[in-house]
């Protein structure tokens, strides 16, 4: 018979880049909020951030431009609870849906989970956006000039070539 103690299986820690923006209510503020709120997660911590990018709004013109930020996290939750936390944040902050792309005092996007590829009716990951989007591209490079697109290869080779096709 097994008289060991049944030991407690404590999940592996994963790296993960969290998105941050907001247009509206302060919004320096309000990514720094957030960005503390991510440290106070269930088993998440902090390691980085990108610090302050300033952005022109993505969809309706008629709107304040944006701050950005991009986090490192290391979190034991996994993708869909991060999720759930990150829609948490979000509505405490009192984010309410607008318009497409429109105005929000908050916006927390979650853009690599490890080298992990989900898609799932609620998350897709890698953010679809990552290539595409300076002020996503921007400072994840200068959190790690050498990160890696699960699926898609080094940043800094999709963004360099999509800017060398115009
Ligand atoms: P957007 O960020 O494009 O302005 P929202 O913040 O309103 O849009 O999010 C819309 C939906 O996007 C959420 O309900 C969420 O389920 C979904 N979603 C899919 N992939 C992700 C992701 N990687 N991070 C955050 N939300 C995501
Ligand atoms: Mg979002």
């Amino acid at each position: 018979m097994n008289t060991e103690p049944a030991k407690q299986k404590t999940a592996e820690p994963i790296k993960v880049y969290v998105g941050l923006g907001s247009n509206i209510e302060q919004p320096l503020l309000q990514i720094k909020k957030a960005i503390s709120a991510l440290n106070g997660l269930p088993g998440s911590r902090v390691l980085a951030d990108s610090g302050f990018f300033a952005s022109k709004p993505m969809g309706p013109q008629d709107q304040p431009d944006f701050i950005n930020a991009v986090v490192v996290l290391e979190t034991t939750l996994s993708a869909d609870e991060l999720l759930n936390y990150c829609q948490l944040i979000e509505s405490r902050q009192g984010r309410i849906k607008t318009r497409r792309w429109g105005e929000r005092s908050i916006d927390l996007d979650i853009l690599l989970y490890g080298n992990q590829q989900i898609m799932t009716g609620d998350l897709t990951v890698p953010h679809p956006g990552i290539c595409e989007r300076d002020f996503v591209y921007l400072p994840l490079l200068k959190l790690d000039p050498e990160i890696l697109i699960p699926g898609a290869g080094l940043l800094s080779n999709i963004v360099e070539s999509a800017t060398a096709s115009g």
